[in-house]
């Protein structure tokens, strides 16, 4: 299947230009030609279904063309090596447990399923090896750096601001080794993005070396978050309430929403979206108002949410046929603060003993908000709260249990490499790797 780009300026490219590329020539994001929908006979036996069947089944609607059916079905079983459970936490609200994967965050999904496709694209053209250069404030870094760990032809810069990302968060990616190099750069996340825009845009870096990104412009991240979606509708179906879901989703750069919608598009029964933001509130306001203000970013609890300029927007716009009504009709809004978010965190744990972290904090929060009579919210818990551990603590007043893959994170010995934030410098390092 072809991904043509959502400026409309670039011509259409195949799904390994797409993978390989990230993002189109005129800067627009890839989205691809078709959008099958699955047939009703899938729908009416979903809930027999096992998570890796049904991933399967939607991998093979947007991938089946492009990659043989034995290669994409392992890909799919392989990256799906953890289950994602939807777990009740009032009567009416459900949590999708996104984090029992390597680095307990729902970004595992994504990283995992794009390191394995881009191997194995690399594998069959016999490609010289692929560079992928990732920023992080602290999830992406090591959802994309474990994902990758082992694969061979790639090799992957995690670029992270010293001094600014959790002790946790930064082992997950600096203990690693082998094909992941860690650098330490001084300065800020926004130093760090502005380096690896930079190494993209640079000729001679760009003849030496291949480079890709692994963030959620690329097609290969974003859309096997689409298969999540299904299996929530199944364990609700299974619970026999599914007639009228709702669905929730903490949002930061609107990627994992983006592949909700695109779900809803395959025929998935969805009654509706709510897409909850922190008082990074610029989707909030597009609905309110129609206009789509981007501003720069306020720091909040709940980080990964931190985004004054939502990358997939586009994509959301252009699913829609640029409506706002369109998109108003399916998809709603909500806007927390630190004080809020912290309260809900307080109370939920409180009257249903359910520790939320941050952002599933916003999710839980607009579900009981904003359900009507007869509807089932299911809300994306997309990291799990020892991820963010001082802050949780803080909040409920008692200690948090770290789980074994976490600890295990910690007792890795971190190497890194610094780094200043001056461009000539991080050039000078990648021409001499
Ligand atoms: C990345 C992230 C988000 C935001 O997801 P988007 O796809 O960027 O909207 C929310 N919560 C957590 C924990 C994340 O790591």
């Amino acid at each position: 299947m072809n991904y043509y780009s959502t400026n409309k300026q670039a011509p259409e490219a195949t799904l390994e230009e797409a993978v390989v590329k990230g993002l189109a020539a005129d800067k627009g994001l890839f989205m691809p030609r078709t959008i099958k929908p699955l047939p009703q006979e899938f729908y009416d036996r979903i809930e027999t279904l096992s998570f890796q069947e049904i991933a399967y089944r939607v991998a093979d609607a947007f991938f089946g063309e492009d990659v043989p059916a034995e290669t994409l079905k392992q890909i799919v079983y392989d990256t799906l090596s953890f289950d994602v459970p939807l777990v009740p936490v009032d009567p009416s609200i459900y949590s999708l447990e996104l984090f029992h994967g390597p680095t307990l965050a729902f970004k595992d999904v994504g990283g995992r399923f794009m390191a394995r496709l881009l191997g194995y694209f690399i594998k069959k053209e016999g490609k010289k090896q692929v560079n992928v250069l990732v920023a992080t404030s602290g999830d992406t870094g090591s959802a994309v750096a474990n994902g990758f760990l082992g694969v061979e032809g790639i090799h992957v810069y995690v670029l992270y601001p010293k001094g600014k990302v959790s002790e946790i968060q930064e082992k997950q990616f600096t203990t690693l080794g082998r094909n992941i190099t860690a650098l330490e750069v001084d300065g800020t996340f926004d130093d760090c993005q502005a380096l690896v825009k930079a190494a993209f845009m640079d000729k001679e870096l760009n003849v030496h070396m291949q480079l890709t990104s692994a963030n959620s412009i690329n097609v290969a991240r974003f859309l096997p978050q689409a298969f999540y979606y299904f299996y929530a509708y199944a364990q609700l179906k299974r619970a026999g309430k599914a007639d009228n879901m709702v669905v929730c989703v903490p949002s930061g750069n609107f990627g994992n929403i983006t592949a909700g919608l695109f779900g809803k598009r395959m025929g998935l029964p969805i009654r509706r979206f709510i897409a909850a933001n922190n008082r990074n509130d610029i989707f909030y306001q597009y609905l309110k108002t129609g206009v789509y203000s981007p501003r720069s970013s306020v720091a909040t609890i709940a980080n990964a949410m931190d985004v004054g300029d939502p990358s997939n927007f586009a994509r959301v716009l252009d699913l829609y046929g640029g409506s706002h009504d369109a998109i108003a009709a399916e998809i709603s809004g909500t806007t927390y603060t630190n004080e809020q978010i912290a309260e809900t965190m307080r109370e939920t744990w409180q009257s249903c003993h359910y520790l939320l972290d941050p952002h599933g904090a916003c999710g839980y929060r607009a579900l009981k908000e904003g359900l009507k009579a007869g509807e089932v919210g299911v809300f994306l818990e997309t990291a799990h709260p020892a991820k963010f551990r001082d802050t949780v603590e803080e909040i409920i007043g008692e200690t948090v249990e770290i789980p074994a893959k976490l600890k295990a994170f910690m007792q890795g010995e971190k190497q890194s490499l610094s780094m200043s934030k001056d461009f000539a410098d991080f050039k000078r390092y990648l021409l001499t790797v």
